[in-house]
């Protein structure tokens, strides 16, 4: 059986989650890459995170449950400042602060500094910090 990535995901929670959701849906799923990006997260961005797996027949079917998720997942999220829903939540490299956690992170192998992420609103541009 031939698979094929359907999602990426930069933490394993998140991967969990929408891997879990598949399988409650009957699609056989396994995540790529995760030990990989939880043990060494500055590889991330190289690897292209962690990636979701589903059986090439299967995947139209879970890219539809995904995309499902995406948007109830979004409709808990309203901009605080108008009340859109066309948010994500985002991490804000070009911050030195984040340069500075992820090299810190790095250095000392632990998580004591996390990357700051916020919910942007692609309407209004207001940026709520998580
Ligand atoms: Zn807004």
């Amino acid at each position: 059986m031939k698979y094929v990535p359907v999602a990426a995901y930069d933490n394993y929670v998140t991967a969990h989650l929408a891997k879990g959701r598949l399988e409650a849906e009957s699609i056989q799923c396994w995540l790529m890459d995760e030990n990989t990006v939880t043990i060494m997260p500055i590889w991330s961005q190289a690897l292209g995170g962690i990636k979701l797996m589903v059986p090439d027949v299967q995947a139209p079917r879970a890219q539809e449950i995904l995309a499902s998720l995406e948007q109830a997942h979004k409709s808990h999220h309203a901009c605080s400042q108008c009340g859109s829903h066309n948010t994500e939540e985002i991490s804000t490299p070009r911050k030195i602060s984040n340069w500075i956690s992820a090299i810190s992170t790095f250095l000392l192998g632990n998580y004591a500094i996390p990357v700051k992420k916020v919910r942007r609103c692609f309407d209004c541009g207001h940026e709520t910090p998580l």
